[in-house]
């Protein structure tokens, strides 16, 4: 699979299209996006969950907790999703991800890895690695790829922060969209499994394209917390909030 893979992303590299992917504006150079669109992309930047990344409207306080969040007690110490759940936002992702637009993970990329330089929990971080949520190997033949393993290498390419993949997805679940969050952390448990060794890192950073109400995250988190006791931080980034 590995020359697939290298096929797959060397093609990648080849594509720039010649106008924004949102307003069709011609584009210079090696963008995807326009500037206006670039930077008007709804960003979560102020006033969200310190647990979940969800943004609430106009609250501020010094560390809010959602609604959702309080009384929960997860695995994973936080998660921040870059990018609001916008009409725009999730055309991009869902683009990225179904529709054979891959050379999209280069702008997903930056915007994450604007959370990882600017947000100083996650700059604070000591010894931090990368670990990309698993496809099952059959979904991923399916797909050509698993968007959250192209994401995290090439946040990795632009951000220096090694990634590896030490997860591996053990059953085909169906998709998770209708059920609840209960019904999905029961529908996930013992899903994934530790491939591989964590070496020296001291913080895990799972890279997912979407968080919608965690379970994948926490079960993620769960078995890496098993499996390496002695890790200190594990957190979240997504590039979207579901
Ligand atoms: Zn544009
Ligand atoms: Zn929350």
């Amino acid at each position: 699979m590995v020359w697939l893979r290298r096929l797959v992303s060397g093609f990648v590299d080849l594509v720039y299209p010649s106008s924004c992917f949102h307003c069709g504006e011609l584009l210079g150079g090696k963008r995807l996006v326009c500037d206006d669109c670039f930077y008007g992309a709804g960003r979560i930047s102020d006033g969200y969950c310190g647990v979940c990344g969800e943004d609430f409207e106009g609250v501020f306080s010094e560390n809010p907790v959602c609604p959702n969040c309080r009384g929960l007690d997860f695995s994973f110490d936080f998660a921040k999703s870059a990018l609001k759940n916008t009409a725009e936002n999730r055309e991009m992702v869902i683009s990225y991800k179904y529709g054979k637009r891959q050379y999209l993970v280069r702008v997903l990329a930056k915007f994450c890895s604007e959370v990882l330089y600017g947000d100083e929990r996650f700059s604070g971080l000591p010894d931090p690695v990368m670990v990309p949520v698993p496809l099952h190997w059959r979904r991923e033949l399916r797909r050509g790829f698993n968007q959250a393993d192209l994401l995290s290498r090439e946040i990795s390419r632009q951000t220096g922060i090694p990634a590896l993949r030490l997860l591996r997805r053990r059953y085909y679940t169906v998709t998770q969209t209708r059920l609840t969050r209960g019904e999905r952390l029961r529908n996930l448990r013992g899903v994934f499994r530790v491939r591989g060794d964590l070496g020296g890192y001291r913080s895990i950073i799972i890279i997912d394209d979407v968080f919608t109400t965690g379970s994948t995250s926490e079960e993620c988190a769960r078995i890496l917390r098993d499996n390496f006791p002695k890790v200190e931080n594990i957190v979240v980034v997504t590039v979207l909030r579901g």
